[in-house]
């Protein structure tokens, strides 16, 4: 298997790599337009705060189009983000099927709200944004109408609720460092983090 049809997510490689740089330009293409939703996808990486989202659109040729989230939802938010403007089923079956844990199939509007979690994350974190979510967000439609979520900016690692505003202060006072990395679970899971200060 190569890096390109693993989209990156092999050690050392970046776009700097001759088989992953192909989808860096051919995310560098105009916006296109709203083509219709076919199918979307979403998968959580145990014990890492990691997740991915998939959503696939059909191009008017039949060929399909997918935007690749990369989502780093305890640290930095929208980690990566990438387009493939024409794959065919086949292709996107086997990106599927090499994934592991597996995608699960999911609904747009929770894979928006994921999503928005997780810009949430980035902008209050102050970590980039990348540039192919700015020009390919409509991808999954009007991101502008999701609402930011409610409540802490992170989630218990266990059951996904709230976490004490000190828990969450500080899982963000240390997301832009790479060699820190939390795993904070609620007092409801056992958590040692008071509700207040
Ligand atoms: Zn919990």
């Amino acid at each position: 298997m190569t890096c390109r049809e693993s989209r990156g997510n092999v050690n050392g490689c970046d776009a700097r790599c001759p088989y992953f740089a192909p989808r860096i330009v051919a995310s560098s293409v105009k916006p296109p337009p709203l083509y219709p939703l076919e199918k979307c996808y979403m998968r959580h990486i145990p014990t890492s705060g990691a997740a991915s989202v998939i959503v696939v659109r059909r191009n008017p040729d039949k060929s399909l189009r997918a935007m690749f989230l990369s989502l780093d939802l305890w640290k930095v938010g929208i980690r990566e983000c990438f387009v493939d403007v024409r794959l065919t089923e086949e292709q996107l079956t086997r990106e599927l099927r090499a994934a592991k844990p597996p995608f699960e199939e999911s609904t747009l509007s929770d894979c928006q709200q994921l999503v928005k979690a997780a810009e949430r994350i980035s902008r209050e974190v102050g970590y980039p944004i990348p540039w192919e979510y700015d020009r390919w967000q409509s991808m999954l439609d009007d991101m502008k109408r999701v609402p930011d979520p409610p409540g802490s900016l992170y989630k218990c690692a266990k059951c996904g609720g709230d976490l004490p505003e000190n828990a969450a202060a500080l899982m963000k006072t240390y997301a832009l460092q790479s060699d820190v990395q939390f795993y904070i679970v609620c007092r409801k899971c056992g958590g040692e983090f008071a509700d207040e200060w």
